[in-house]
C-alpha cells in the first residue's frame, strides 16, 4: 500500500514545531502541571507565587496577566523556569522567594531556619490574646526558641504596649532571627542568643506570657513532606525519643519566668495534647487545656502558673 499523498495537516513530522509566543498563560499552565506532577498540593498557588516573584507581582496580577495574554521576554521566562525546577525538587517555596508571610509580617527565611507555618499563626493569636488580657500597663511576653522570630515579632507588633523577649540557640538560625528583628524594628522587642533553659534569669517571676513552638516530632518519626524532611533544620523539628524533651524544658522555664496567673502557651503535634496536659499537670500547672487549629487538629496546650 502506498502512503496517502495528502497526509492530514494536523500531523507534523517536524520534531520542533513553532513554539509560538511565551505567554504568561502558557507558562502558568505548564508550571501548574509540572508542580502537580512533582506532588505539590497547591500547585496553582505555588505557580502564581513563583511567577509573581520573578515579575514582582501579586497572585492576582499574575492571573490578570495570564487572562490578558501578556507575553514574557526570554530572560524572564528563563528565570521562571529556573525557579520552577528548584520547586519541582521540593525546595520550599519560602526558601526560593526568601520570604515567609506570618500574620502581618513578611519574614526572611532560608537554609538554617525553620519556615513558619500557618497553624502557628493561631498559636500566636492565643499568646496575643493572653498578653492583651493582662491587667498590666506593660506586660512581658517571652518566646522560647523563636527561630525566624515569627511569634515574638507578631507579639511585639500586635501588642505594642507589651515588652517582648525572645531567645534562640541555633547558630544557623540566629542570623535569620537577627535580620528579622532588625527589619521589623519593633522598639519593644529584644532578642538574645541563649538556651531557653538558662535565658532571662533577670525576668524570673515577672513575665505574663510564655509562648513556644518547640521541636516536638519524636526522633524516629520521619516528616512526610520533603520540604520539611530535607530543608527544615532537624534542631527545630525533633524533640528526643518521645518528642517532648524541649516541652519539658519549656514547662520548667515557664514556671521560673511567669508570675502567678501568667499563661503558658505551647504548640505541639496533633496527637500530643493529652500527654502534654499530663506532663504540665504533674509539673504543678493549673487549668491545662488543649485547643484545635483551623483544620480541627489539636495544636496548642495552655496552662496557668499557680
Ligand atoms: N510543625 C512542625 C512541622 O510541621 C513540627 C515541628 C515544630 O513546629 N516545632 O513539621
Amino acid at each position: 500500500m502506498t502512503a496517502p499523498s495528502n497526509p492530514p495537516a494536523s500531523f507534523s513530522d517536524d520534531p520542533t514545531p513553532e513554539p509560538g509566543p511565551v505567554t504568561v498563560d502558557r507558562v502558568r499552565a505548564d508550571t501548574v502541571a509540572r508542580l502537580a506532577r512533582a506532588g505539590i498540593e497547591d500547585a496553582e498557588v505555588d505557580a502564581d507565587l513563583l511567577i509573581g516573584h520573578v515579575l514582582g507581582q501579586s497572585r492576582g496580577q499574575v492571573q490578570a496577566a495570564a487572562i490578558m495574554g501578556r507575553v514574557l521576554t526570554a530572560p524572564v521566562a528563563a528565570a521562571i523556569a529556573d525557579l520552577v525546577q528548584r520547586r519541582e525538587k521540593r525546595e520550599p517555596l519560602q526558601h526560593i522567594t526568601g520570604r515567609a508571610p506570618f500574620r502581618g509580617l513578611e519574614l526572611n527565611v532560608g537554609p538554617g531556619v525553620f519556615v513558619p507555618r500557618p497553624e502557628t499563626e493561631g498559636v500566636a493569636q492565643i499568646a496575643i490574646d493572653a498578653l492583651r488580657s493582662m491587667a498590666d500597663p506593660e506586660p512581658i511576653g517571652v518566646d522560647l526558641g523563636t527561630g525566624s522570630g515569627a511569634i515574638a515579632l507578631a507579639l511585639a507588633t500586635e501588642v505594642p504596649h507589651a515588652r517582648v523577649y525572645a531567645c534562640e540557640n541555633s547558630a544557623e538560625a540566629f542570623p535569620w532571627t537577627s535580620r528579622n528583628f532588625a527589619e521589623v524594628a519593633a522598639p519593644n522587642a529584644t532578642l538574645v542568643f541563649a538556651d531557653l533553659a538558662e535565658a532571662f534569669g533577670e525576668l524570673d517571676g515577672t513575665v505574663s506570657v510564655v509562648v513556644s513552638n518547640p521541636p516536638y516530632i519524636p526522633a524516629d518519626a520521619i516528616p512526610r513532606d520533603p520540604e520539611v524532611r530535607l530543608f527544615d533544620p532537624a534542631q527545630a523539628l525533633f524533640g528526643g525519643e518521645d518528642g517532648l524533651d524541649v516541652v519539658r524544658l519549656v514547662s520548667q522555664t515557664g514556671l521560673r519566668l511567669l508570675h502567678a496567673g501568667g499563661a503558658l502557651i505551647i504548640e505541639h503535634g496533633e496527637l500530643q495534647g493529652a500527654e502534654i496536659r499530663a506532663l504540665l499537670d504533674s509539673d504543678g500547672w493549673r487549668a491545662t487545656a488543649t485547643h484545635r487549629d483551623l483544620t480541627t487538629r489539636d495544636r496548642t496546650t495552655t496552662a496557668v502558673r499557680p
